[in-house]
């Protein structure tokens, strides 16, 4: 879904406007502007003068009336304080006190979503899966798709694969490099495809990259789990190559796949998780599932959930299928009814989410090289939270009196404990 956020008020009001930005991309949605058609809209409203209550309800108005068909999410203190006012103003969809904001993305999807298939399904955007910041950049390395998934539009949006030729990927990583950026995330539509126009491959690309720059650490965004050319797990032996690969699966069930047009089954897939996780212990399997593809079946939906569960992803992005005009999927018959989508989704939410933590678990007590991030909150007692994310991606806080040391930096620490999703970390 595409989604604005809206705040007044304080710098806690912005802050949080920015965590659930990050959650709502996270799960896939599109961040949008206000001029481009959101379909939800989430303000965080202030109480703090009768000033700030007055403007919190013109907002509400405001923004209904300039987008009526957006679905108005409402949070922050004047919701809170008048909680019957504002549910009464016209618009107003679902109201979040104050009590509940931690979980106002979860609380909006379920009461809110109906679709939530990206457009680009295997877009689900490196944007999505890796949060933006001074210290990351994602580095465009192709586009276009020769396949044809029965679901996506990205072949019929984006047509042929295009690949750039490696020397001018090189100099845009050394360029960015000597502007101070310590991460990159190789992307592109089909990434596995990279160089089939021009007699290359990801290998050639990735082990150029490694050769000719020297930028600390380098990720994969999304890749199709199939065309991995000869060798390339062996990439990942090297420590700036972050072990972490985003494999979309879509579906565990062979039948569902090939409806999709899948090239890789079940079987094939487990092979490489298996082979990755041999040669590099440490990496972090993440994957897309997509619920409810036409003529689902309980069996085949049964047989996606034990997939998942002996797969052990590390984390999991579920989109519910909607159609997509113009795709083979959308004349498919038996579409899935919505409500049993609902189901399907809220199941694999738990389930994906009870494996998450398993495997978070099981790294408590580890000590990791973290890249520091730059959006730091600062603390009543004067000290200050730093993020930043593990070598295989999972996100890590810790507090400091001098921020300024951790910024940008890669810095070890101790996973000791973890608080919703989030590892808390001692610096060692
Ligand atoms: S591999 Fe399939 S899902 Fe991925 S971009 Fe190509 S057609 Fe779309």
């Amino acid at each position: 879904m595409r989604v604005h956020l809206k705040t007044l008020g304080c710098r806690l009001n912005e802050a949080e406007i920015e965590t659930w930005a990050n959650d709502f991309s996270a799960r896939g949605h599109t961040l949008v502007n206000e001029e481009e058609s959101p379909d939800i809209l989430v303000l965080n409203t202030c109480a703090v003068t009768q000033g700030a209550v007055r403007k919190s309800r013109q907002l509400v108005r405001k923004t209904h009336k300039k987008n009526p068909k957006a679905k108005l999410v409402v949070s922050g203190c004047y919701a809170t304080l008048n909680e019957q006012e504002t549910v009464s103003l016209d618009g107003v969809d679902l109201l979040i006190n104050n009590q509940q904001k931690e979980k106002l993305v979860e609380l909006t999807l379920d009461n809110l979503s109906e679709e939530t298939m990206p457009s680009m399904a295997t877009e689900p955007n490196e944007v999505a899966l890796f949060s933006r910041g001074r210290q990351r950049a994602f580095i465009k390395v192709q586009d276009g798709c020769r396949y044809r998934c029965s679901f996506c539009i990205v072949t019929i949006a984006r047509g042929d694969e295009k690949s750039r030729a490696i020397d001018e990927i090189i100099v845009e990583i050394n360029t960015i490099h000597q502007h101070g950026i310590s991460e990159i995330v190789i992307t592109g539509v089909h990434l596995g495809g990279y160089g089939s126009d021009i007699d290359s491959d990801l290998f050639t690309l990735v082990q150029s990259i490694v050769e000719e720059t020297t930028i600390p650490r380098i990720r994969m965004g999304s890749l199709e789990p199939w065309d991995l050319p000869d060798g390339f797990l062996e990439l990942f032996k090297n420590p700036r190559l972050m072990p972490h690969m985003h494999l979309p699966m879509q579906s565990g069930s062979d039948t569902v796949l090939k409806r999709m047009s899948r090239r890789c089954k079940t079987d094939e897939f487990r092979a490489l998780v298996a082979e990755a996780r041999r040669l590099i212990p440490t990496i972090n399997i993440t994957s897309d599932i997509i619920v409810g593809f036409p003529g689902e079946t309980d069996e085949e939906w049964q047989q996606t959930l034990n997939f998942v569960e002996e797969m052990q992803f590390g984390d999991l992005h579920i989109f519910t299928y909607s159609t997509r005009e113009g795709t083979k999927a959308a004349s498919m018959p038996n579409q899935v009814r919505n409500v049993i989508k609902k189901q399907r989704s809220k199941a694999l939410h738990l389930l994906a989410e009870s494996i998450k933590v398993s495997r978070m678990n099981a790294l408590l007590g580890s000590t990791l090289d973290i890249l520091w991030e730059d959006g730091q909150q600062k603390n009543d007692d004067g000290s200050t939270t730093v993020l930043g994310y593990t070598p295989n991606y999972l996100r890590v806080k810790t507090t400091t009196k001098e921020p300024e040391k951790l910024s940008n930096h890669v810095l070890s620490c101790e996973l000791s404990s973890i608080e919703n999703n989030v590892f808390n970390g001692r610096l060692v």
